[in-house]
């Protein structure tokens, strides 16, 4: 959301210094991204900022998510679990051992870029999410790109991701995923101004107008996909 008495301020700690974030990198418009404080970057706040619109949604769901980094917070949700490669659970995102319905809500933050057959993923995110669950997917800047370029393979050149995805992501994996709708959600990052899309996915349409009413009350950038 928009509110400028927090410009330039980090909604996660209330930090106001930044620095460069990885190898010097400096956010869209040149501004330095990382927070001193807590160490967030654009995507962190943005998610934060979104998420504490949908509390009240949230505290009635079970949650799983795939690589946490911290921003989500297991007192959010009814219930929570997590995948972390090597360390806890280590689910393949393309083969989850988990009956249909296990969670309501599964949270993919950067990790499908990382998976080889990202529609079969989002199948099996849905399919863990039930018949009324939905399932958050951030990527690397999907709005800076036209098309998603997709080249087959993890390249240890590019952080080891399968592709770069475009404006088209929400579409094209819908396409692709039986079943599947989705809305875009736009976000600001207070601290940047950068804007980073949100995608949610769902099999029910109902589930994603409940998650796109407070977000739009809020004034936030609903968009159907799909
Ligand atoms: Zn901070």
């Amino acid at each position: 959301m928009i509110d400028p008495a927090t410009f330039g301020r980090c909604n996660i700690c209330g930090g106001t210094e930044f620095e460069a974030g990885f190898l010097g990198r400096l956010s869209t418009n040149g501004k330095k991204p990382s927070c001193v404080k807590c160490k967030s970057a654009e995507r962190h706040r943005i998610i934060y900022d979104v998420y504490t619109h949908l509390r009240a949604f949230m505290k009635e769901r079970r949650g799983l998510q795939f690589a946490p980094e911290g921003i989500f917070r297991p007192e959010w949700f009814k219930a929570f679990d997590f995948s972390a490669y090597g360390r806890h659970n280590s689910y393949d995102m393309m083969d989850i051992p988990l009956p249909e319905g296990a969670f309501d809500i599964v949270i993919s933050n950067h990790v499908i870029e990382h998976v080889a057959d990202d529609a079969k993923a989002l199948g099996e995110c849905l399919r863990v999410a039930g018949e009324t669950g939905v399932v958050h997917v951030t990527a690397p800047s999907p709005s800076y790109r036209y098309t998603t370029q997709d080249w087959g393979f993890a390249d240890p050149e590019k952080n080891e991701h399968y592709r770069d995805y475009g404006a088209d992501m929400g579409r094209d994996l819908c396409r692709r995923t039986p079943g599947a709708h989705a809305v875009g959600v736009i976000g600001h990052d207070p601290a940047t101004f950068a804007t980073d899309t949100i995608f949610f996915f769902s099999r029910s349409e109902a589930t994603l107008r409940e998650i796109a009413q407070p977000l739009q009350r809020a004034l936030f950038g609903c968009v159907v996909v799909a």
